[in-house]
């Protein structure tokens, strides 16, 4: 048996691009809703304003000019006698026709032969007529068809017609058996896999078409289960396949971590000191550490991760720190190189714009005696060997494309790998964007996670203020009483997503006007477009005090952290998304001092952006924000799901289908355990040749 669909290849190629190109794509391949041609009206009885079907006869056939060129039919309703009158007639109107078209139905018109009509009859200039019904000649007594029609997504060039016959092809020659066994799908209280597809390909007359267009009902239940559990499957398959390679041993007894700790000037919170325990004992095991450590802004992830490398440091492996920014990976090496350094930690920075020569030397630095590499995704070029690498740690996880996370994962040293596979280094995977938790189970399935849950103490929380443009000269006196009270302020140009030129334009406009306003004031700039030595320095001056107010652009947005600024404005913050808002805000409120972030708005305010500004305004708990984040916005967008490698889902839906994700997350761990060649064919089924992108 081939596992091809037979088409011409010209069909085959759009078919692929919807994803079907297995029997088994096309199985799943479902409706997104139904029509109803089981039933025929008579004219003079069907519901107006909904699709109905009747049978009916040509009376005339007309070509009408006013208001437009249109192809008028007028017929008349095929079961009812000639005699009887008043509404048992129709006008259809086609304002898009064929020469052929009003041909085929002069001549059925000539015949006397039944049509069929789809549409919805509506109250038109001269009595009821149906706008654009679908039709077809019938010869007499043709019957009914015995299921609900299904409307399939599709895109151009691919009809209905084209789509139901393969579908039904598909349907005829798919192997729909049950693959795991039957005691354990009636113990969920599910339905059967064939009958689920085949009813919902299939309805028959007088199925409820509500539970269905919801898929709230049975049959849905059924594939929706089925689709969460490969998805939860592949990715703990996935993160049970990565821990087979090894990864060595970080023992230390701790001397570096506990020499860092005491330097420090302040103590870890009770949420650090555990999520600092969960990360050592990973680091102990044989197998790779695939952690990843959410954290609101601000809770204090930097101290973990630095505790983490003192680990691997002191167990003699090299640590590889990534971050997505220049000048978050900047920040990183300074404040690392501070704590580190005097402990005898030799420590290396990589960034992608470093001269030829530095980037050579830096290199070798990887290669040899640095004991911390940090850096941009520079470091994973492919022209950087580690000598060592035991730990690889990433912030701001979301910010990097799947490739990038797994080059990482590819950068192992020489461990001494039992059997024969390579080893690859523990990983730290931080991130500030807290994940709701269904969402987390879902797409984090083949991650274990750490929460810190906690603020560390003395933070005065901040207070937001949403302010119109036209006060702008409000917001100005502010900064200015700011700075007067010793205090420093940022100010963040408006977003320009489109353009990086208007961008940077609106960056140096902004500067411009704001320095002629608050003369007196040092005022300076950062924007992604200066050279990397040229933002580092701007953001020295403005750490040590020598600005007052930083313009700036959405590069500040992640980790940067200068507690004496207290004052954050946004620039036409109807623009920015919620995460950004709130990363953006996480740069004040960050010393002791009682910080303030002003959200310049300018109207009129989309439904959205006044959704967005209300919860930001009303919130401050990252995780409050991403939970209704995530209910504006949806978990594909939310989660930036194209990058994330992870199966996205097609029909389940993470808010309204939370028991199934934990029914499936239960299921997942036993079913690879007991049934693994069960577990293979599920995924086959479901992801076909899209699992691979998981595998490495
Ligand atoms: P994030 O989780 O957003 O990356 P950082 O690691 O940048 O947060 O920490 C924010 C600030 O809080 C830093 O100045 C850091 O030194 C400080 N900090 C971290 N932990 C504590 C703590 N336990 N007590 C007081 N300050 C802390
Ligand atoms: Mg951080």
């Amino acid at each position: 048996m081939t596992d091809g669909v037979r088409a011409p290849p010209a069909l085959k190629e759009k078919l692929g691009k919807l994803g079907l190109i297995r029997i088994d794509d096309f199985v799943l391949h479902l409706p997104l809703r139904y029509e109803d041609e089981t039933r025929c009206y008579q004219i003079a009885d069907a519901p107006w304003g909904e699709p109905v079907q009747v049978e009916a006869r040509v009376l005339d056939v007309a070509v009408q000019y006013r208001p437009r060129r249109q192809l008028v039919v007028r017929v008349r309703d095929a079961a009812v006698a000639e005699e009887v009158s008043g509404g048992q007639e129709l006008a259809l109107r086609f304002l898009n026709f064929y020469g052929s078209q009003s041909k085929q139905l002069e001549t059925a018109r000539d015949n006397g032969q039944l049509l069929r009509l789809f549409g919805e009859i509506r109250q038109g200039f001269f009595g009821p007529e149906m706008v654009h019904p679908r039709y077809r000649v019938v010869a007499a007594e043709t019957p009914l068809p015995a299921a609900l029609t299904p409307v399939y997504p599709t895109s151009a060039g691919v009809s209905q017609t084209a789509l139901r016959k393969l579908i039904a092809a598909a349907l005829a020659e798919a192997d729909l058996s049950e693959i795991f066994d039957d005691a354990w799908r009636q113990r969920l209280a599910l339905g059967r896999f064939a009958d689920a597809v085949n009813y919902l390909h299939a309805p028959p007359p007088g199925a409820p078409l509500g539970a269905l267009q919801l898929r709230t009902h049975p049959a849905w239940r059924r594939i929706k289960f089925d689709e969460v559990l490969a998805q939860q499957l592949s990715l703990r398959r996935a993160f049970l396949a990565r821990r087979e390679r090894g990864a060595a041993e970080l023992k230390a007894a701790g001397h570096l971590a506990a020499q860092l700790l005491a330097g420090l000037p302040f103590a870890l919170t009770a949420a650090q000191h555990r999520v600092v325990a969960e990360i050592d004992h990973d680091l102990m095991q044989p197998h790779p550490m695939q952690r990843l450590l959410q954290g609101d802004v601000g809770s204090g992830k930097t101290i973990v991760a630095a505790l983490a490398a003192c680990r691997a440091i002191e167990a003699g492996w090299q640590v590889a720190f990534m971050a997505p920014t220049e000048i978050l990976a900047e920040q990183h090496y300074l404040k690392l190189k501070a704590w580190l350094e005097p402990l005898g930690v030799r420590i290396a920075w990589l960034s992608g714009s470093l001269r030829k020569a530095e980037k050579k030397a830096m290199q070798a630095e990887a290669a040899g005696g640095a004991q911390l590499v940090i850096g941009t995704h520079a470091l994973i070029q492919e022209t950087v060997d580690f000598a060592r690498l035991g730990l690889a740690i990433v912030d701001e996880q979301h910010r990097f494309g799947v490739q990038q996370r797994l080059a990482l994962r590819q950068k192992g040293g020489q461990v001494g790998a039992g059997g024969g596979v390579a080893a690859i280094p523990h990983q730290l995977m931080m991130s500030a964007t807290p994940i709701p938790r269904t969402l987390a189970m879902s797409y984090f399935a083949d991650l274990d996670v750490s929460v810190i849950d906690e603020l560390p103490p003395g933070r005065t929380p901040i207070r937001t203020k949403l302010v119109a443009d036209a006060r702008r000269d409000e917001v100005t006196a502010r900064v200015e009483a700011a700075v007067a009270a010793g205090r420093q302020a940022y100010w963040v140009c408006p977003l320009i997503e489109e353009s990086e030129k208007l961008q940077l334009q609106t960056a140096l406009d902004t500067h411009a006007a704001l320095s002629a306003e608050l003369a007196g004031l040092r005022v300076g700039l950062v924007h992604g477009r200066m050279k990397a030595d040229e933002k580092a320095a701007t953001m020295a001056a403005f750490a040590a005090g020598e600005i007052d107010v930083l313009v700036a652009t959405t590069v500040i947005e992640v980790g940067v952290d200068v507690p004496n600024a207290s004052l954050m404005v946004i620039e036409h913050a109807e623009r920015f998304g919620l995460s950004q808002l709130h990363q953006l805000r996480g740069r004040v409120g960050r010393g002791v001092h009682e910080s303030v972030c002003v959200l310049l708005y300018a109207g009129p305010l989309s439904e959205t952006a006044r959704a967005r500004l209300k919860i930001i305004y009303e919130h401050t708990d990252g995780f409050e924000i991403a939970r209704q984040d995530l209910h504006l916005r949806g978990p594909g967008e939310f989660i930036g799901s194209r990058q994330s490698g992870v199966p996205l889902l097609r029909y389940a839906d993470l808010e309204a289908d939370a028991d199934l994700v934990e029914l499936a997350h239960a299921e997942a761990e036993c079913l690879l355990q007991e049934q693994p060649s069960a577990v293979a064919r599920h995924l086959v089924r479901w992801l076909g040749s899209r699992e691979q992108l998981l595998k490495a």
